[in-house]
This record gives C-alpha cells, sequence and structure tokens, in this order.
C-alpha cells in the first residue's frame, strides 16, 4: 500500500518552545508527524513580542507578528500552526488588524521584507487536531486508549479571547476543542469551571501571593470535578502550573498533586508512544507515576 502523503503545515515554535518548552517542540513535530502533517518551521522567525511590544508601542506590536506572518505567507502554505496562546492570539490579532486598516498595512509592509497577503490561515494545535478527529483519523490511528485519565481540560485565559475583533474557533468562556480531542483518545475529561480562568503567570514575579491564588482556585476546581491530571495546548499555561504546583499546594492546603500534559503527550500515548519515548519524565511536577498506575506507560 502506497505510504499517506504527509500535508505540510507552515510552523511559529515562538521563543517558548525554543527554550524553555523545548520538549513541546519536539512532541509536535514527532506526534503530528504520525498523523501525517510535517511541520515546516518558518525561516529566520521573530519573537512575536507578546508581553514587550504590546505594553509600550502599538505599531512594533503588529509589525513584529507581521513579519512573521509575511515569512510565512511566502512558503506558499495554507495554513500556519501556533502552539503557544500567546504567539497565537497576537499573531491573529494582527493578522486582524492589518486585513481591517489598509494604511497600516502599507505602513508595515514598507518596514518587512516579506510583505503580508493575510492569504494563510493561523491555527493552534486544537484547529490541527480537531479535523482529525472528524475524519476518524485520529481515533483509527489510537492504539492505546487512554482509559482511566479524567484530565481537566485547561485553556488558559488567551486561547479563546482576543483583545480585537478575531473570529472565535471555539465557544470562548465554554470551549470544547480539547475535550473532543481526549475523547477521541479514550480519556475522560470533567466538566469543570476554571478552563478559562487565568493562572496569573504574570503576576508570578511581582504579586506572587495573587498568581498562587489564581493557580489554588484551578486547582481546587479541578481536584473537587474528579480530575486526576491537566491537560493544556499552551506552553506557558504547562510550564506555569507545573512549576509553581508545589508552592500553591503548601500555601493552601491541598493534598493531590495532578500532573500537567501537554496535549501531544496524550495524544503521543493513544497512538503508542511511550512516556520516555516522549520524555514525560523531564516534567518538574512528577508525571509518569499517574500514567503506570493507569497502565499507560
Ligand atoms: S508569546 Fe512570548 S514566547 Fe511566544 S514568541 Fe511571543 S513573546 Fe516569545
Ligand atoms: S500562562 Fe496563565 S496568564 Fe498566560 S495564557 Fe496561560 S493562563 Fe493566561
Amino acid at each position: 500500500m502506497a505510504a499517506p502523503v504527509k500535508a505540510e503545515i507552515a510552523y511559529f515554535p515562538g521563543c517558548s518552545l525554543h527554550a524553555s518548552s523545548e520538549l513541546y517542540d519536539r512532541q509536535c513535530k514527532t506526534v503530528l508527524a504520525k498523523l501525517d502533517v510535517a511541520l515546516r518551521e518558518i525561516a529566520d522567525w521573530n519573537c512575536c513580542g507578546a508581553t514587550s511590544a504590546a505594553k509600550v508601542d502599538d505599531f512594533l506590536a503588529i509589525a513584529l507578528p507581521a513579519r512573521n506572518l509575511g515569512i510565512a505567507d511566502a512558503t506558499g502554505l495554507a495554513e500556519m500552526m501556533i502552539p503557544c496562546s500567546s504567539c497565537y492570539s497576537r499573531t491573529l490579532v494582527a493578522q486582524r488588524r492589518l486585513a481591517a486598516d489598509p494604511a497600516l498595512a502599507a505602513e508595515v509592509n514598507a518596514e518587512i521584507g516579506q510583505k503580508v497577503t493575510g492569504r494563510i490561515k493561523v491555527s493552534s494545535i486544537l484547529e490541527v487536531l480537531l479535523p482529525k478527529v472528524a475524519s476518524r483519523e485520529l481515533q483509527r490511528k489510537v492504539t492505546k486508549p487512554l482509559a482511566g485519565l479524567k484530565p481537566a481540560a485547561y485553556y488558559g485565559c488567551l486561547l479563546t479571547r482576543f483583545p480585537s475583533a478575531v473570529p472565535v474557533p471555539d465557544d470562548v468562556e465554554n470551549p470544547q476543542g480539547m475535550e473532543v480531542v481526549c475523547a477521541a483518545l479514550g480519556a475522560e475529561p470533567v466538566e469543570w469551571g476554571y478552563k478559562t480562568d487565568c493562572c496569573g503567570a504574570s503576576a508570578a514575579i511581582n504579586d506572587a501571593d495573587q498568581a498562587l491564588l489564581l493557580m489554588s482556585r484551578i486547582i481546587k476546581d479541578a481536584v473537587a470535578r474528579g480530575a486526576n491530571c491537566f491537560v493544556t495546548t499552551c506552553p506557558m499555561c504547562q510550564l506555569n502550573l507545573d512549576a509553581y504546583q508545589g508552592q500553591v499546594r503548601e500555601k493552601h492546603g491541598i493534598r493531590e498533586r495532578l500532573p500537567v500534559y501537554l496535549i501531544t503527550e496524550l495524544v503521543g500515548l493513544a497512538l503508542g508512544m511511550g512516556a520516555s519515548e516522549l520524555q514525560i519524565d523531564r516534567h518538574l511536577e512528577e508525571a509518569v507515576d499517574l500514567l503506570k498506575k493507569l497502565r499507560l506507560a
């Protein structure tokens, strides 16, 4: 039988997938390859400026992601995946603003080498996975259903909410995309109330108590709804809940430990990859024991 043709998608990893979440970068490439999607990282990309530029310089906040969009447009590919919610949000907003304001688009295009055409579709990893669920390609490839895994799908505060008019691919306050993917993998996602709440990442340095309080609400609700882990698509949401969970437990008297999985880890496991192949033991919060207990690792 002929090998299936791989669909090629442009890929913007952003700074976090080349630094603190390098693991996620690797998983995105290997796991999506198993679903016949090849990621082509765009050349010479720059930081989208989400945190810094957006606060101080509106033109730069558009021009930085616009430069990446211009490079992506020039690939001729139809779609670009951006796993980080912050980069995804910034890039979509820039694309929208440029489409709505020809004068701004002309000004930005005069500054960048490759022009933004607006042709390319900017996607989160969920927008790449969900069509695979709809076509049942994902379900057909599941060899190890994630029975007993009860994830609280954590979208964080950016994935579905944008600072300007961007059409939203999921329900703003009660998104379901991650639950649909998890159910297709044989897991039992819980319904809970804090899936789009902010984890306080930006406050972690200057107001640590507030950040820990926000995270404690998220963890307590997930536990109360019967979750035995979190799953997220955002490297920053993953890192924050992973890195601070010990402090949150101590300060807010929480006994339960919830591993914080990236969506690629759940997809990879269900497609037959091992926990060590996925390097799940590199999490800060212990994440392999639960998988062993459920005979998934
Ligand atoms: S969102 Fe943050 S990590 Fe991602 S590219 Fe933009 S600035 Fe860098
Ligand atoms: S890391 Fe926290 S602050 Fe950043 S997008 Fe995720 S939930 Fe929001």
